[in-house]
Formats: C-alpha cells, structure tokens, sequence
C-alpha cells in the first residue's frame, strides 16, 4: 500500500480523470482554449464532489506552460509540477473556516494587487467560503468588482444559501452535483486494479453507498478498509468493517414492517445488534431503504438508482404498503437515527421505531414466544397465527403458489442452478398482500437462501413471471426447530410496556 492516503494519490490531476461533472469540465475546458477564463467563479455542491480538485486543476491549466491549450494542465511542465507539488506560489488556498475575519481579507487585497511571481496568474482559492464573516464578505466583495488581470478567484462552498448575493452576482457559478454510486464504484474499481488489491462489486458498490456521494470519503473508507493488501475486500468484509447491517437484515426489518410483524423485525435488529451492525447505521439504512420505496410508490422504481434486482424488490414492497404505514415507518426511523447517538441503550430507538411503525389500524401488536430457554408452563393462553391468506387485489393464495411451484422451480432453473434445488424444500405458507411467507423444511435449506439477498432475487424474478405480481418475500423456518417455548411473556420488558404505551394490545402468538 502506498504511505500516502488512498484519496490523495488518487485526486485527478487532469480534467480527463475527473468523474462526473462533465457539464463543469467541459465550460472550463472551452474556457481556456479559447482563452476566456473568467476572474471569479463560485463552486457549490456537498462536500467531495471535486470542487477543490477543480479549482487546482484550472489554476493549474491558466499557469501551464504547454503550448496546446488542448493539453492543459499537462503535467510535466514546471508549473504543473510546481502546482503538483504544493509548492507553487501563485496558487494561494486560503479555508474560511478559519480565516473568517476581515483582516484576512484586507491582507488578501492587499497582495493581489502584486503581480505573480512564478505564473501568469495568481489563483486563490477560498475553500467554505460562507464561513466568512459579514465585514469580510464587504471586503471580498470590492476586490470581485475590480480584480486584477492576473487574479482568479474560486470561492468554493457547502453552503451556497449563506453566500450573499452581491457576491453571487459577481462569480460565475457551477454547482457540484453528487456522485451516483455506479460512477463511485467504478472509480474504486479502477483504484482497486492499480494497487494491485482484491474487490468484490458489490462491496465497493457497498463502500459507494455508505459514502454518500462523495468521492473522497468513499476513497477513505476504502483506505480504512484494506489493511491487508493480499486480502480480498468481500461485502460482508466491507459489512463487518463499516459497521452496516447486511442488506438482508435492512430488507427483513423493511419486511416486518410491511408485514406489520413486530415480533420478527425485533429479533432482525437483535441479531443485527448481535453481528456488529451499528445501530445509528441501521437506522440511516433503513430510512434509505424506505425512502427507495416511497419513491417506487409515488413515482415508478425507475427514479431509484439501483440494480434490477433491487428495483424490482421496492416495486414489489411499494405495492405491498399502504402509504400512510410507510411514511409512519419513516418518520419513525428517520426519528430513531437522532436517537441512537449515545444513550445508555442505542438499539431501544430502533426498537420504538419499529413498534411504533408496526403499530395498525387495530393496534395490535404480536408478539412471538423467544425459542425454548426454560420448562416454564405457559401463562397466557397461545392465539392461533394470523395463517390465512390476505392476497389484496391480485387474489393470488399460497395455494395457488404451491400448485403452480413446479413451474416457479423450472423458472429458476433458468438463472440459478442451485436455487431451485434448495427452493424445492420450500412451501407458502401465506400471502399478504404481496408478500408471500415461504417456509422451509429445515434449517440447512433456509440457510442456504436466507441470507442471500441474489438468490431471493431469482425466486422473486420467477414468481413474477408465472404469476405477473411483483412479489416480495418473508422467509421463515418451518418444523419442530421453529416452534417456539411456552413461557410466559415478560411484562417489565421496555419493548413490551413501551407497545403498550402507544395503546397496543400486548398478546402471545406462537408460530
Ligand atoms: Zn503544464
């Protein structure tokens, strides 16, 4: 591994190796042939979106030496080098954040009226410049209105709402956009095959979500994640080392919900919690997950930038939620992620949040025995399980399901050699709208597909095409194994007085 931090040897040093942004690149780029480059530009957009790296580009460009304006900044001249190098002097980075006061700026005007030492022009760079101060922004404001020939001036900023008008006026403006996840996992890719380093798709896709959009925390995060260079950088590696949950385990929480199933989203987080998966971050991924679904609801999975599979997966949610139950699941969730940070408990905000999102029209909520821990007799007599079918509009039974499985097999077989293999030990048990419960025969056969978001997607895919529903599924463990203990619920449990709190029936229901 190289000693320099991956984002740094990774920064583009010409316009070609800039992702994205191509709208921005290609105005500075006609900007300098034609020799028309302008004396102030103001840069906006979330943080690593290339905003610096733009501006030390184009100071780098105006001071090059090459005489094909097409090849600048080329990179080998000595302006280029210099600029490379951190050592030139006409490029002056100045951060708001800490040069706020106007006497910075009086400092500022005064030595731009110098002429450059080493270049044609004197570039400053003003990195968050909203965090000046009123009388600073004045003073800024004059040197804007008659800069100096040889001065560029790039402000750069976060916040573009805090920069004044007047100095607005007085810039020319491009606003950053955030990076999509396929152009920041592509860059990590390409990062990947030149160090020489081992990557699965699916994690750097992972490493690409978890960053946001920006570029160089998604480089970071990279970084942080290889410590062994021989090591392959898998997706649950990446899961492990973030502290994410699995997008399973997202998707089964998102599950419970759509099935208004407290029982099972409570043992989800707990086995999340139990796997390492930060509870904050399970939060914020579930809040994404949701959001995806809103927008498949309100307006067609395309808007939703995801794979295939994954689109197909929050149609087929989003056919199976009524809107009022996912917007309460959202705010629920959205609410939980400020309460996850600190609190003697971070994992109870997940747990309220998802009570208070499984929380429907008849305020009940289900809970389900823990599996067999001790001979106690049972106290409250057992319900029978919500088992029948409720298909909604489609009409679409389990019955029908297991008549047909065959053909869903065969369907499979197309793109999965092993899933239908293993799903033939599976039946519906019920349909919800549109989920379909599958069980499993034993535990081997579940856990060959439980955890495997790819495979559901196969079965997913399949059932589509017999039935033309975008279904989604509820796995569970059939048999002796998931029959669960009579014992007595435990009525000091937060959880269950917080239900109660939110004017739930509290009753035992077992599987
Ligand atoms: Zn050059």
């Amino acid at each position: 591994m190289p000693e320099q931090a991956l984002y740094l040897s990774w920064r583009p040093l010409a316009f070609d190796e800039m992702v994205g942004q191509e709208h921005i690149t290609r105005t500075l780029r006609n900007a300098l042939r034609s020799d028309r480059v302008r004396h102030a530009y103001l840069f906006s957009g979330p943080r690593g979106t290339g905003k610096t790296t733009t501006a030390r580009l184009l100071a780098k460009a105006v001071n090059c030496l090459h005489p094909d304006p097409d090849r600048r900044p080329c990179n080998e001249c000595a302006a280029c080098i210099a600029v490379n190098e951190g050592r030139f002097l006409d490029l002056i980075e100045i951060d708001a954040a800490t040069h706020t006061g106007v006497d910075d700026v009086r400092d500022l005007r005064e030595k731009v009226a110098f002429s450059p030492g080493e270049g044609r022009f004197k570039v400053y760079i003003i990195d968050e410049v909203h965090r000046f101060s009123g009388s600073a922004f004045d003073a800024l404001l004059k040197t804007l209105e008659e800069p100096p020939e040889h001065a560029i001036f790039v402000l750069a900023t976060t916040e573009i709402d805090k920069v004044p008008a007047t100095i607005k006026s007085r810039c020319l403006q491009f606003e950053f956009r955030r990076f999509s996840v396929t152009e920041v996992a592509d860059r990590l890719e390409r990062i990947v095959e030149a160090e020489a380093l081992h990557a699965e798709r699916p994690a750097l896709e992972r490493i690409a979500r978890q960053g946001g959009g920006s570029m160089r925390d998604s480089i970071s995060l990279l970084d942080q994640i290889v410590t062994d260079p021989t090591e392959l950088i898998s997706l649950e590696l990446v899961e492990r080392v973030l502290g994410t949950a699995s997008d399973a385990a997202v998707r089964a929480l998102v599950e419970a919900v759509i099935a208004q199933d407290a029982a099972s989203g409570l043992r989800v987080i707990q086995s999340a919690m139990d796997h390492g998966s930060d509870p904050r971050q399970f939060a914020q991924q579930t809040v994404e997950h949701l959001r995806a679904v809103l927008l498949a609801q309100m307006a067609g999975p395309e808007l939703i930038e995801a794979s295939e599979a994954d689109r197909s997966l929050y149609a087929g949610q989003a056919a199976a939620i009524g809107r009022s139950s996912l917007l309460r699941a959202l705010r629920a969730f959205n609410d939980a992620i400020a309460g996850t940070r600190g609190g003697w408990q971070p994992q109870l905000a997940l747990e309220l949040a998802l009570v208070g999102s499984v929380r429907g029209a008849e305020e009940v909520v289900t809970v389900y025995a823990a599996p067999p821990a001790a001979h106690t007799p049972a106290t409250a007599e057992p319900l029978p399980p919500a088992l029948a079918d409720h298909p909604g509009p489609h009409g679409i039974t389990a019955a029908a399901i297991n008549d047909r499985w065959d053909e869903v097999l065969r369907i499979m077989s197309r793109f999965s050699k092993t899933s239908p293999d293993v799903m033939k030990y599976f039946r519906a048990q019920r349909v919800e709208g549109n989920v379909v419960y599958l069980v499993a025969e034993n535990e081997t056969y579940f856990k060959r597909i439980n955890p495997y978001p790819e495979k559901q997607s196969v079965i997913v895919r399949a059932l589509r095409e017999v039935f033309r529903v975008p279904f989604t599924l509820h796995l569970s463990l059939g048999g002796a194994a998931a029959s669960p203990a009579e014992q007595p619920l435990d009525l000091n449990d937060p959880l269950l007085s917080a239900g109660a709190e939110y004017g739930a029936e509290i009753r035992r229901v077992d599987q």
